[in-house]
């Protein structure tokens, strides 16, 4: 997990891939790809060779001269490691939008995540908000007010311009009060939606077989495939709960962990003030 393959890596494996001819090709065009990076690789060379271009999903337009692929992720679990993926697709030449929530698990403002926003930055990539309305007044100018604010602090820590949003949870029945974009683009703006088929690995599970659709011989002109990260970072675990378990929890879990056990340890351990206290308790107790 720790030793990465580089961009430049990646970019010789697409050319490795459209070298070697595969056995079995066609059916190869018919398997939904692996939730690993490898996976991701192959299936971004897979749509490009059935002649899509790729585009942030924070760029979408209503009409396409040429056959576009979105490219949109939501981080709902944590930062750590998310720069993998985009460095897969810088590699590969695909820009992505990063839809980054302020309201989820993680901490934004840290300076361990603000580094990997510099990082998606300076790949090409484009940071978005991941707004959750449950934690927004229901008063529709207080909740503007509020997505303002959030999109004004995120471009702070991300150190780029923040155009486009979307919703965390859309299905939890909330009324998607920033659905129609005005200041900020949402791809899910139903003037957006005429046309365009929706791709999503919720849960680290494919509901059904559209993707492949994009890979056959009457591919839709566009396509929205949404993917979280953090679903993607070890194809060797395939049963859902053993990558929680096994990748999620210590993934979302390690930047708090690190700093408990390690620099709050050390500063309890030799903090003078713990010192003198443990020296005054030891006293006492001498005397008693
Ligand atoms: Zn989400």
């Amino acid at each position: 997990m720790d030793r990465q393959p580089t961009r430049a890596q990646w970019r010789e494996f697409a050319a490795r891939r459209r070298r070697t001819p595969r056995p079995g090709a066609g059916s190869e065009h018919r398997r939904l790809p692996e939730f690993g990076l490898e996976g991701y690789a192959d299936l971004i060379g897979r749509v490009r060779d059935a002649g899509y271009l790729f585009a942030p999903a924070g760029e979408m337009r209503s009409e396409v001269r040429r056959r576009t692929f979105y490219l949109r992720h939501d981080i709902d679990l944590h930062l750590l490691h998310v720069d993998r993926m985009a460095e897969v697709e810088a590699g590969l030449g695909a820009r992505a939008t990063y839809y980054v929530a302020l309201t989820q698990q993680y901490n934004v403002l840290s300076a361990e995540n603000v580094a990997i926003l510099h990082r998606l930055v300076a790949l090409g990539h484009q940071v978005g908000l991941h707004y959750d309305l449950v934690c927004y007044p229901s008063d529709p100018d207080a909740a503007l007010e509020r997505l303002d604010w959030e999109v004004g602090v995120l471009a702070r820590c991300c150190g780029a311009e923040v155009s486009s949003i979307c919703m965390h949870q859309p299905h939890t029945g909330l009324e998607n009060l920033f659905a129609i974009g005005g200041r900020y683009l949402n791809p899910h703006d139903p003037r957006l939606a005429r046309g365009l088929v929706y791709v999503s690995d919720s849960c680290r599970a494919w509901r059904d077989e559209t993707l492949l659709r994009c890979l056959g011989s009457d591919p839709p002109d566009r396509v929205m495939l949404n993917t979280h990260p953090e679903l993607w970072l070890d194809a060797s675990i395939l049963e859902r709960e053993r990558y929680l378990d096994g990748v999620v929890m210590p993934n979302a879990t390690r930047q708090a962990s690190l700093y408990l056990d390690g620099t709050v340890r050390e500063l309890w351990r030799n903090h003078a003030g713990g010192r003198v206290h443990d020296a005054r308790v030891l006293g006492a107790r001498e005397r008693a």
